[in-house]
């Protein structure tokens, strides 16, 4: 019997892109297991090309902060079975959120409104269901690897 390969894409919101250069590492390691467990529906860093396929699992790094970003993130979650969210940022909010600690009077509060930010950067779970998580800044790679393994026993 052929197996399952689960479909996969990686997003990044508002972050630094630390934790995706550690996926990155990862992959690079591990490209024999990925290869014949998962086909890579979307990654920014290692092609250009995006598949309009849905996706088994979405990993997702980064907070967010703008309403095109709260939009984009819906959309992932509703043509995706399992979210991952990947870092401190996508999980908390932090360091990604600091300018909400900002008091009101400060520059940079003016030009929230102008570039359409959210008035508060969230975490991914303030906007979505998140199925899973993995700790980390940047995102600690021995717990990835765990989810992963764990994904593909559960749906692959
Ligand atoms: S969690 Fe840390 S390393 Fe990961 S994207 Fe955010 S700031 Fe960068």
């Amino acid at each position: 019997m052929v197996k399952k390969k689960l479909k996969i894409s990686f997003y990044s919101f508002t972050s630094c892109e630390g934790c995706m250069m550690n996926i990155l590492i990862w992959l690079y390691k591990n490209f024999d297991f990925f290869k014949d467990n998962f086909e890579i529906n979307k990654m920014k860093l290692l092609t250009p090309k995006t598949s309009k396929k849905k996706d088994d699992i979405a990993i997702i790094e980064g907070a967010i902060s703008s309403q095109e970003q709260e939009r984009k993130v819906k959309e992932i979650r509703e043509k995706t079975k399992i979210v991952v969210a990947i870092g401190t940022c996508a999980i908390t909010g932090a360091p990604s959120n600091n300018r909400n600690f900002l008091k009101k009077d400060e520059e940079i509060v003016k030009y929230i409104k102008k570039y359409n930010q959210l008035e508060k950067v969230k975490s991914v779970k303030e906007v979505i269901k998140v199925d899973y998580e993995v700790t980390g800044c940047p995102v600690i790679t021995e717990e990835f690897n765990n989810i992963i393994n764990n994904l593909v026993t559960h749906y692959a």
